[in-house]
């Protein structure tokens, strides 16, 4: 159910509203937009039909929510942005997250994360903890690569985007990260994106290599029952019959995503195509189609990389990147948002 206050109604009158729903042993998920308040209430319909609530003082209409995902719906609902330490990513703003696969040295974070901000970034990625199809590759540098990650944090002002792969690395994960990423294979790891959502630190939720939009929305949805707002939602190419790529980015995500849900939008051209020379089109089409920000690996020597420098952008040149994917969100009328002032 979703209650929609009247433009009218008071604090109190929503706080009454909050604790009406709770009362039944139902979860209330209030959002405050700049017109109306919305209110999801999530929990046993019967019980929540049985409060009456339409009548309540403030309150405009309730809504049955059709969709499985009831707290990642738009029905309702403004687009969400989410606010990662004055970086704004959702509606006209439009965000560069940027960084190499994985940590490897405090020389390789530093470098990529000063060309990163300079050519206009406004996050950092990098991961600590990575998801091999091989247990006998590299796995991250875990610990360590944390303390390289914040170092490169405080370096740069670049907050930080980082994956978490166990619920048992979530403290020191959340010691650095300012954004936590699930990983395609962690998609429906659903007591790990409980323990994010208990957390209350922002996630970026990358879709299965084979798992379809409502199965995407329902990730976010454990995410967001935890009483976490910040979802960011991740397409980064499935799996279908063509060889000729990686992974197919599934580009109608992005416009589908943003009818059927208010998070916002990520688009990863790095792991769908797997090769450097696909990764400006890509962008350019994911920031033309709406797109609310874009995920790309970039290396000072992707030759040398420890893992997925065939699909790295060059730090040298990564500005000249920017500029093009800048334009291109602006087609969609979106702003790239960069370090705040
Ligand atoms: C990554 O971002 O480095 C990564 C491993 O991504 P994915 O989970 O999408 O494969
Ligand atoms: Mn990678």
């Amino acid at each position: 159910m979703m209650i929609i206050m009247k433009s009218t109604a008071t604090a109190d009158e929503v706080q009454a509203v909050i604790a009406r729903i709770e009362s039944c042993g139902a979860r209330a998920h209030p959002s405050r937009g700049e017109e109306v308040t919305v209110i999801g209430a999530v929990g046993d319909r019967e019980h929540v039909a049985r409060l009456g609530l339409e009548g309540a003082p403030g309150v405009e209409q309730v809504v049955p929510i059709l969709k499985p995902y009831k707290l990642a719906s738009s029905q309702n609902r403004e687009p969400t942005i989410v606010d990662i330490d004055g970086r704004r990513i959702g509606a006209e703003h439009f965000s560069l997250i940027a960084g190499p696969c994985t940590v490897e040295s405090r020389d390789q974070v530093l470098t990529t994360a000063r060309a990163v901000r300079d050519a206009g970034a406004s996050l950092f990625r990098g991961g600590a903890y990575k998801p091999r199809s091989s247990p006998y590759s590299f796995q991250g540098l875990g610990q360590e690569g944390l303390r390289l990650l914040a170092e490169a944090r405080e370096e740069t002002g670049l907050p930080i985007v980082t994956e978490l792969m166990d619920a048992r690395d979530l403290e020191a994960v959340v010691e650095v990260a300012d954004v936590i990423q699930v990983g395609a294979r962690n998609m429906q790891n659903y007591s790990l994106l409980a323990e994010i959502g208990r957390s209350g630190i922002p996630a970026l939720v990358k879709r299965g290599l084979s798992s379809t939009l409502e199965e995407l929305l329902m990730a976010a949805e454990y995410i967001l029952k935890e009483g976490n707002p910040n979802v960011l939602l991740c397409e980064r190419g499935i799996r279908t019959f063509e060889t000729a790529y990686r992974f197919t980015l599934d580009l109608t995500a992005v416009p589908v995503l943003k009818e059927l849900s208010h998070l916002p939008v990520i688009v990863d051209p790095s792991h769908a195509a797997g090769r450097r020379d696909l990764v400006t089109p890509l962008s350019l089409a994911a920031a033309a189609a709406g797109a609310d920000g874009i995920i790309v690996e970039v290396h000072p020597a992707p030759e040398e990389a420890i893992c997925d420098g065939p699909q790295a952008l060059y730090a040298d040149t990564f500005g000249e990147y920017v500029a093009r994917v800048e334009q291109a969100a602006a087609v969609a009328g979106k702003v790239l948002s960069s370090a705040p002032a």
